[in-house]
């Protein structure tokens, strides 16, 4: 059987959500597609000469409520479809945290891992330099996401910089420090992640204090998150990444393992401990499974042997919509990523605003500002879910998403 994919899976729950909502059908079908999206071929020289041309998309999917807002990633897997699923997520994301943001995404179909540095400091110049018309301060606010960094965004700052003459730090976020990024920033979303895990907990009655956690991903989301759950006492009994698992059922040294990593070129295989499958990882016992690598991981035969007693998305659609409907049978709570990962969009929030006020805040400050906007959205699902009798967090999330982008869309009317 094949199961849908991100733009599907994203259309259904949709749809799901909406006998739960009073919405407009003509503000429905506006919120179904995506306002635009820029394709765009990029001839880059290579170094050892030769032309090669990396295809590439930004999608804008919607700005009722503010600028559009999302990613760029950078991916072998990247698709017109894949952005666009994205892009939408990110719209219902920044509608539930209430960020004055629409959403978007974009994405470069490339392998960083077989480009050298400069390569890929090429690739990211000349897809600025494509997208530049679209992009801006006060239009669409670029930011990382897989295998792309404050590195990369400090590329793009200061391409987009050079065509106006003049620095502009607030046109992407997740920069370094140095030229107008916030701290804060690059730990945002393995935080909020760790922030939703515990409210998780403490709504299911689980001790934070040694709960047994999975973690799939150990890149920029997966390693944050299980460095501060292991602060909150937690167990980490096992994390992933693209060369494999591994498991210690008293609980990994987190530290360890990223000092490992760090020396290891960035992966895990070979780390002292013992080795199991990213499926075998998926279907744990564990008190927390988090998802914090890509999406579809969680298929209809993962969810039928999946043994976490909840699932927190940190990766962006990590389960397949047929999943969903698997874990919901077998009760199992899924937190939806457009909640659990959404630490990283708000404190990108907190570093725009910093560069228009040009004024920046200490790391307390922003953390607390973190904590206090997902644990009232957190709460906000959870009393849609309670108050109108909602099957799932995932669609109660989207009841109250869909209702602020219908909102907008309904007080700004239709021009012409
Ligand atoms: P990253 O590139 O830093 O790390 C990705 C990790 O996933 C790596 O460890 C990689 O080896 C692993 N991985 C990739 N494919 C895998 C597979 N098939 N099986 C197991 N592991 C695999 O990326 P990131 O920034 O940590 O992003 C991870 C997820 O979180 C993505 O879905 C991204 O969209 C989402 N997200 C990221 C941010 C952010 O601020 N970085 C914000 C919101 C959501």
């Amino acid at each position: 059987m094949t199961e849908s994919g991100p733009l599907e899976n994203m259309l259904a729950q949709m749809e799901q959500a909406r006998e739960y909502v009073d919405i407009d059908d003509g503000i429905f079908e506006r919120l179904k597609s995506p306002e635009r999206t820029l394709s765009v071929s990029l001839p880059v020289r290579m170094d050892d000469g030769s032309v090669e041309v990396f295809d590439a998309y930004r999608c804008q999917f919607d700005s009722a409520r503010g600028p559009y807002k999302g990613g760029i990633r950078y991916h072998p897997n990247v698709s017109e479809e894949e952005v666009s699923a994205l892009a939408g997520w990110m719209t219902w994301k920044t509608a539930l945290v209430d960020l004055p943001f629409g959403g978007a995404k974009g994405g470069i179909v490339c392998n960083t891992k077989e480009l050298s540095d400069n390569e890929v400091e090429q690739l990211t110049r000349r897809y600025t330099e494509g997208i530049r018309r679209m992009i801006g301060p006060e239009t669409d606010i670029p930011a990382p996401d897989m295998n792309t960094d404050e590195r990369t965004m400090a590329w793009v700052m200061d391409t987009y910089s050079v065509y106006q003459g003049y620095a502009v730090p607030e046109v992407v976020t997740g920069k370094p420090p140095e030229i107008g990024g916030t701290d804060g920033r690059v730990e945002a979303t393995g935080r909020g992640v760790a922030i939703t895990t515990e409210e998780t907990f403490e709504y299911f009655d689980t001790d934070v204090e040694n709960a047994d956690v999975a973690i799939q991903g150990f890149g920029n989301v997966g390693s944050v998150t299980a460095d501060l759950l292991t602060e909150r006492g937690a167990n980490v009994v096992a994390v992933s990444d693209v060369s494999g698992a591994i498991y210690d059922p008293d609980g990994l040294d987190i530290e360890d393992v990223q000092a490992y990593v760090e020396s290891n070129d960035g992966r895990l295989e070979g780390y002292d401990a013992e080795a199991i499958s990213n499926d075998d990882l998926l279907t744990l016992d564990v008190d927390a499974l988090i998802p914090a690598a890509i999406e579809d991981v969680i298929t209809v035969d993962v969810a039928e042997r999946l043994e976490a007693d909840v699932v927190v998305e940190a990766a962006n659609g990590p389960t397949t919509f047929d999943a969903a409907q698997i874990l919901q049978e077998r009760d199992v709570p899924v937190v939806p990523d457009i909640l659990a990962n959404a630490g990283g969009v708000i404190v990108s929030y907190l570093e725009w605003v910093q560069n228009s006020q040009q004024y920046s805040w200490d790391v307390e400050e922003v953390n607390r500002d973190l904590r206090q906007r997902l644990t009232s959205a957190f709460d906000e699902m959870l009393g849609a879910y309670e108050a109108r009798d909602i099957p799932t967090l995932r669609t109660a999330a989207y009841t109250i998403a869909l209702e602020r982008s219908a909102d907008a869309h309904e007080y700004r009317g239709l021009f012409p």
